[in-house]
């Protein structure tokens, strides 16, 4: 099944006419074939203006909240990223397209060994993915130039802010369980952070040591 079509239609129907404008982000998810990081029976629905199950109760964002987090990140492709929730592995796949280096951290060893075994099919080698509580970041390959986070917080853990170099940006969803609003973080010096609300949004909770 030939889903070029359906993914251009994507594009221009759910990124280009909700004001997303960063070609580089456009173009990525023109290139990455989203229907591979969802169930083989959910394939047809991969383009779909929606977020869906992947498994172990957890879902693959909505393309739209995929591109719009990905956009706040502001990218120029030198930089090292760090993610929080691979989960299906698809944001993961964009983010590699677009920067130097790609940390992935995911929870659920299932979910991380199906994202890795897609990655590799499509030859996206600046991946590192970690299996742990994301929520205490990657201390070992700190300071990172973006944060992305895929999973409602109760709040900003304190470990992403001091991960982030100067001039890096955090995004990530802050509320409770159920609805939360994303928030872009930009690092301005040592001790300034700038604070944004970029959306209303849903995602499945953080769950750690600094989340639920
Ligand atoms: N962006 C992903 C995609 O496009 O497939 C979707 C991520 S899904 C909405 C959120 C993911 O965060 C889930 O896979 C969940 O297991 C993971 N997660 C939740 N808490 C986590 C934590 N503390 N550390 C790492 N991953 C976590």
């Amino acid at each position: 099944m030939d889903y070029s079509i359906a993914r251009r239609r994507m594009v221009e129907q759910q990124i280009k006419a909700r004001g997303i404008d960063d070609q580089r982000v456009i173009d990525a998810m023109l290139t990455i074939p989203r229907h591979l990081f969802v169930e083989a029976g959910l394939q047809s629905h991969a383009y779909g203006d929606a977020s869906l199950p992947i498994g172990e109760k957890q879902t693959i964002s909505q393309p739209y909240m995929v591109a719009a987090m990905t956009a706040a990140l502001e990218l120029q492709g030198d930089e090292r990223i760090l993610e929080i929730g691979t989960g299906s592995g698809y944001q993961t796949a964009i983010l590699s397209k677009l920067v130097k280096r790609v940390y992935s951290i995911e929870r659920i060893a299932v979910l991380a060994g199906r994202a890795r075994k897609i990655l590799d099919q499509l030859q996206l080698s600046n991946i590192n993915i970690k299996i742990g509580d994301g929520t205490v970041g990657w201390k070992d390959q700190a300071p990172f130039s973006g944060i992305l986070v895929a999973a409602g917080s109760p709040d900003v853990p304190q470990k992403y802010l001091d991960q982030l170099d100067i001039g890096g940006k955090l995004v990530l969803p802050v509320g409770d369980r159920e609805e939360q609003i994303l928030i872009r973080i930009i690092r301005k010096n040592e001790n300034h952070f700038e604070r944004q609300q970029l959306m209303g949004c849903r995602f499945v909770p953080l769950i750690g040591e600094q989340g639920w």
